[in-house]
């Protein structure tokens, strides 16, 4: 049977944390309607989804954890009653530390919720205050506790590096911080802020690209200490504890997303929701709620396949590229690849090239010189 993985986004925030670029909306009264409505959409993929098992699901934000008791049963039981799960699915969700309550996750883990992502971002309060989040660090050890109290085995923890006034030591302190608290996986994002967020106003104090660097190497190599091995860009898990889902995202299997924004790879096609509540409220069909969708042909594949699996530290195949794109693109991106060799940017594997930490924080640049 093919296997999907399923996304489910929630964009609903109690309020706009001040470096956030995400779509999401403040407004609780929508909340109702839209997990009802999502239900609805949830049964218009029965049919093009009858042979297919889900051995993934992820609730994103937003805030998934602002869904209540009622929401989970609602929602999982609509996939449960409607699709074929795998046995061992990998189901996530996206929480918040403040937001987690015992209930909450009994409802979740109920359906066969197994997996948690909290946004912990920083262990140092004042680092909290400044970028706007509403929990401490307690209450990420609190949540964590929870978890385990529900039966959670794969936790995983969300941190962000170069906040404003942040030196290595502090961020290796939250790494440390962290670790303590004995997550399964742990997420690290370099701070990048859009023009228009309340933070950008404190750009000056953000550490240099220099600095920036020396955290994101530092950081990874503290990690690997612990037993946390990055497999991507911006994630480490203690072996067997990779996200499975977002893997899925990387190597370019098939994943259906459902709500504003979310994105789907399926059929041979990219498409994605528009970034907008309202107009999902009063879709009609699904594709009255899309905002592109395009087919993707053999050399967009290659192309991301290049994109893709240069995020990953199992890195790019260069048989598997040949296949798809040819012996000419095999030769021309090997040759790239090659000449990063001596600056440290990429390493050799069994079967390609794969970017090592320094090449992983300028990933952006070499993979456009590559495409
Ligand atoms: S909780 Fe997440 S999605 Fe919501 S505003 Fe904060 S960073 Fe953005």
């Amino acid at each position: 049977m093919n296997k999907i993985g399923l996304y489910f986004h929630v964009p609903f925030c109690r309020q706009k944390c001040a470096y956030c670029d995400f779509y999401s909306v403040t407004d609780p009264s929508l909340l109702a309607p839209y997990i009802e409505k999502s239900a609805e959409m949830l049964l218009l993929w029965r049919e093009p989804l009858k042979d297919y098992e889900i051995d993934t699901v992820y609730f994103g934000g937003g805030t998934p954890s602002l869904l209540e008791k009622e929401d989970w049963e609602r929602l999982l039981g609509a996939m449960r009653e409607n699709f074929s799960f795998a046995p061992d699915c990998e189901i996530t969700a996206e929480m918040n530390p403040e937001t987690v309550t015992a209930e909450k996750l009994a409802a979740f883990t109920a359906f066969g919720g197994n997996r948690l992502s909290l946004g912990m971002q920083s262990a140092n309060q004042t680092e909290l205050a400044r970028i706007g989040r509403k929990h401490s660090p307690a209450d990420c050890e609190r949540a964590v506790a929870l978890a385990r109290r529900a039966g959670i085995r794969n936790v995983s923890l969300d941190l962000i590096f170069a906040l404003p006034e942040q030196t290595e030591k502090g961020w290796l302190q939250n790494l440390e911080t962290a670790m303590s608290f004995s997550p399964e996986h742990l997420s690290f994002y370099c701070l990048t802020l859009a023009e228009h967020v309340p933070l950008y106003a404190q750009r000056s104090a953000l550490p240099s690209e220099e600095e920036q660097q020396k955290m994101y190497c530092s950081g990874i190599g503290l990690l690997e200490k612990h037993g946390y091995l990055q497999y991507e860009i911006s994630n480490a898990a203690r072996p067997g504890f990779e996200s499975r889902h977002n893997l899925k995202y990387w190597r370019r299997e098939e994943y259906l997303g459902i709500g504003p924004g979310a994105h789907s790879f399926f059929g041979g096609k990219r498409f994605s929701f528009a970034a907008d509540v309202h107009r999902f409220l009063t879709a009609k069909k699904w594709e009255d709620a899309l905002e592109t969708c395009e087919a993707v042909l053999p050399a967009d594949a290659a192309e991301e396949r290049i994109m893709l699996s240069l995020r990953l530290a199992e890195g790019l195949n260069l048989a598997g590229l040949e296949r798809e794109a040819g012996a000419e693109k095999r030769f021309l991106v090997e040759k790239k690849l090659s000449a990063l060799l001596p600056h440290g940017l990429c390493r050799k594997t069994e079967t390609g090239y794969a970017l090592t930490p320094k090449g992983f924080f300028v990933s952006n640049e070499i993979i456009s010189q590559l495409i």
